[in-house]
């Protein structure tokens, strides 16, 4: 393999691209180009918080609020040493055409705090969180900007969240702002089901695809990096298929057995081993780089972004990637893909059953309703449907690719609204 110097371009860079050749594509308005490539807001917060040892330690928190001509800012937050500015920008530029493409009310917004989760208890965790979003203070809301979980942080968390925004109101009415944050555990005012609504709309559109391509998932290979709430559901959903898990790669590991890894098996495995894969006794222990090179169906890259680059898209052989992920190709790899006939179902897409699950949450605690799993589910497997067959449509109107298609069908979303509003004053 030729050797590449370079450093393959980061997460901002590849928005950005990928930005710029759909609206050149689609032929946007060079006006409404001008306000999309900017970010509105972007709020960087240092508070102090008090360890277990007594020390008191400085952290930096992120929040970036791309854009909100369709609704409130909506997003993650993330908690991982990779978080930073341009990290922050980029996954907030993703939310907002998620968001528009799953004909969502919402804008786009992400942030997080540059931390190893791991090296801290879970009672510095919980302060950590609580004061980040009191220094957030009221730049988030439930119709100013809604957080959610992603990577490394989870339903407890969320739960702080809402506390603390909540206890800094009036007593009289601060049940009105459970809405604040969404993907909060059920019981405090979580939805059913959101739990695994990322990974259940994976699945489902690997199911429009299949059903796109006309074929079968059943005894389908695939592979998945990452066995967080996304990797893991994602492959709980793949089994109801018949489809056959060959391989997880995480940050402990890679393992591998070409007769298939029972999903749910792992998961009590990894749940007693730190969340971990690595040690799996019904799987052998792979070398990490061989991962993307597994012969296989599917490859669902389910942990961070940049996974994907020039450097390793030309040894995949899966036909089909369906990026779990926010991020995980960036352009060049994509560009390599494509040459070599792998679909892609893009991260705007694939992995938004997370944010509709979390719109589902907000209406719920909005109107003081309460949603059983059974309405839920099927509303979502609707909805990335639904948005599915809006990028197939785009892809053959504009002859492009589904991330081209999937941006053109979010961002003509965003045209139309400021359009119909025009530019205050
Ligand atoms: N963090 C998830 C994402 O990247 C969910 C966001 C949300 O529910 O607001 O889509």
């Amino acid at each position: 393999m030729e050797t590449v110097s370079k450093k393959p371009k980061d997460m901002y860079e590849s928005v950005k691209e990928q930005f710029e050749n759909a609206a050149n594509l689609m032929g946007l308005n060079s006006n409404i180009k001008k306000i999309l490539s900017a970010t509105n807001n972007e709020i960087i917060v240092n508070f102090p918080v008090r360890l277990d040892n007594g020390e008191v330690e400085v952290f930096t928190g992120y929040r970036v609020q791309h854009n909100n001509a369709l609704g409130p800012y909506k997003g993650g937050l993330r908690y991982h040493p990779s978080v930073d500015i341009n990290a922050a920008r980029a996954l907030a530029i993703w939310m907002t055409w998620k968001c528009s493409l799953a004909g969502l009310p919402y804008g786009g917004g992400k942030g997080g705090i540059q931390i190893d989760p791991s090296k801290f208890s879970k009672s510095e965790l919980e302060r950590i969180t609580r004061r980040f979003t009191y220094a957030l203070g009221d730049n988030i809301g439930p119709d100013i900007d809604i957080p959610a979980p992603d990577v490394n942080t989870n339903s407890e968390m969320m739960a702080w969240i809402a506390d603390t925004y909540m206890a800094t109101k009036s007593p009289s009415n601060r049940n009105a702002f459970s809405h604040v944050v969404t993907g909060k555990p059920v019981g405090s005012g979580g939805l059913e089901g959101r739990d695994r609504a990322t990974g259940y709309g994976v699945v489902v559109s690997i199911q429009a695809w299949a059903d796109w391509k006309k074929t079968s998932l059943d005894g389908k290979k695939y592979i998945v990096q990452g066995y967080g709430n996304v990797g893991q559901w994602a492959s709980i959903f793949m089994k109801e298929k018949g489809a056959i898990l060959i391989s997880v790669q995480d940050a402990s590991g890679t393992i591998y057995n070409e007769n298939g890894i029972d999903p749910e098996e792992l998961l009590e495995f990894a749940s007693k081993n730190n969340g971990n894969v690595n040690g799996f006794p019904k799987a052998l222990e792979l070398k990490s780089s061989t991962f993307f090179s597994l012969e296989c169906d599917i490859c669902i890259p389910a942990a961070l972004g940049n996974q994907i680059t020039e450097n390793n898209a030309e040894n995949i052989k899966a036909k089909l990637i369906a990026e779990g992920a926010n991020g995980p190709i960036n352009p060049d790899g994509e560009s390599i893909l494509l040459r070599n006939g792998v679909d892609i179902i893009p991260d705007i897409l694939c992995n938004s059953g997370g944010v509709i699950g979390s719109y589902f949450e907000w209406l719920q605690n909005k109107s003081g309703e309460l949603w059983i799993i059974d309405d839920v589910m099927p509303k979502l497997e609707k909805k990335v449907i639904h948005s599915f067959n809006s990028v197939v449509e785009a892809a053959s109107e504009y002859h492009t690719d589904f991330r081209n298609a999937a941006y053109i069908v979010a961002i003509k979303r965003i045209e139309k609204t400021y359009i119909q509003r025009g530019v205050f004053p």
